[in-house]
Formats: C-alpha cells, structure tokens, sequence
C-alpha cells in the first residue's frame, strides 16, 4: 500500500500558493489497480474481525471525498452522504463552519442525511490540520449520528490533526 500511494501521489510544491505542498492524488484515481487498492483500504475501518459491516453509511467531503467515499459506499454495500460547500445542497441543511490549512470554509449536510444513531464512516483524501474532518463529525454529531472513523488516504502528521479529533478513531494508509 505505501508503495503504491508514494509512487501514485504526486507532491506539488507550492499550490494552490507559495510555500504550500499539495498531494496530487489524480495518477492514483486514473491507476485502476492502485484506486481498487485503496477504496477497499480505506472502507476497511468499517468491517469487524469477521468482515461484518458496522456502518449504514459513508460520508465524504467535497469533492476529493466524492470519489473516494462513494465507491467504498458500494463496496461495503451501505448508502453514500456528500457533505457539501455552503449553498449547494438543495434542502435543510445542518452548517458548520472552520478554518482550512489555506483559508476559510462552510460544510452543509442535509438534516435528514443521517438518522439518530446511525454509525457512519467519514472518507476523504487529505487530513492536514483535522478541520475539515472535525467539522464533518459535529455535522453528523448535529443530526443525532456517531461518526464510527475517519479514514483517509494520507495524514499530513506534522500538522497535528489528530489533536482536532481526540475522540474518533482515526485510519490513515500513509503518513507523512
Ligand atoms: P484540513 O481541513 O484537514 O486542513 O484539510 C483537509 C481538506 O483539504 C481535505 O478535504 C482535502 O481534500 C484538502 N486538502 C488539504 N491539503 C491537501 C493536499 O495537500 N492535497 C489534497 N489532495 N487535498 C488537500
């Protein structure tokens, strides 16, 4: 799995601005043997020690967690959940709102995306300094929901974003 995401993850120096080191993870997605890889890796967090599936549902991020979160959705056979950008989802929305690596940000997930109590598993690329992440648990935790993990495909270690996430298990196939 390192060997296939070190090789696939392209680092970009420098964007979206100067002294920023971005993860390119498009040659992963166009690899179909890397991507297979790794949707199933990162849907794992939600199976038991028998291979029974724990959640109802996976959440993903907008947008790198679209791609990722909705085949792993299929995969384990449960329903997929877009957290989106402020004013692109259609109804009631839940909004929380949190600072990016490089900015600012509003999430919005519908209220009745997830049902109280349901278990979910939250999938995104990236986790850099936990925010979006973070943000993403208090929307499910406002609609009665408990985020079961958060998996993501690289965790940016050096910014500390599991101090952000002190109460979710956090699954992450490469750290840097
Ligand atoms: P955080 O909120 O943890 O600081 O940033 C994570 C979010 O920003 C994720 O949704 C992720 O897609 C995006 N992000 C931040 N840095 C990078 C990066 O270097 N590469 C990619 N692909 N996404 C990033």
């Amino acid at each position: 799995m390192e060997e296939t995401l070190e090789r696939l993850v392209a680092d970009v120096p420098d964007f979206p601005e100067p002294g920023v080191g971005f993860k390119d993870i498009t040659p992963l997605l166009a690899d179909h043997a890397g991507f297979a890889q790794v949707v199933e890796a990162l849907a794992a967090p939600a199976r038991d020690a028998d291979g029974a599936v724990t959640v109802t549902k996976v959440l993903g991020m907008e947008s790198r967690g679209f791609i990722l979160g909705a085949p792993a959705a299929l995969h384990l056979g449960v329903g997929f959940v877009p957290v989106r950008k402020a004013g692109k989802l259609p109804r009631e929305t839940h909004a929380v709102s949190y600072s990016l690596e490089y900015g600012e940000a509003t999430l919005e997930i519908h209220t009745d995306a997830v049902a109280p109590g349901e278990r979910v598993l939250v999938i995104d690329d990236v986790l850099a300094t936990g925010g979006t992440a973070a943000a993403t648990i208090e929307l499910v935790e406002r609609c009665g929901g408990v985020v079961a993990g958060v998996s993501v495909l690289l965790e940016l270690g050096f910014l500390d974003p599991r101090s952000k996430l002190p109460d979710t298990p956090v699954h992450s196939l490469l750290v840097s």
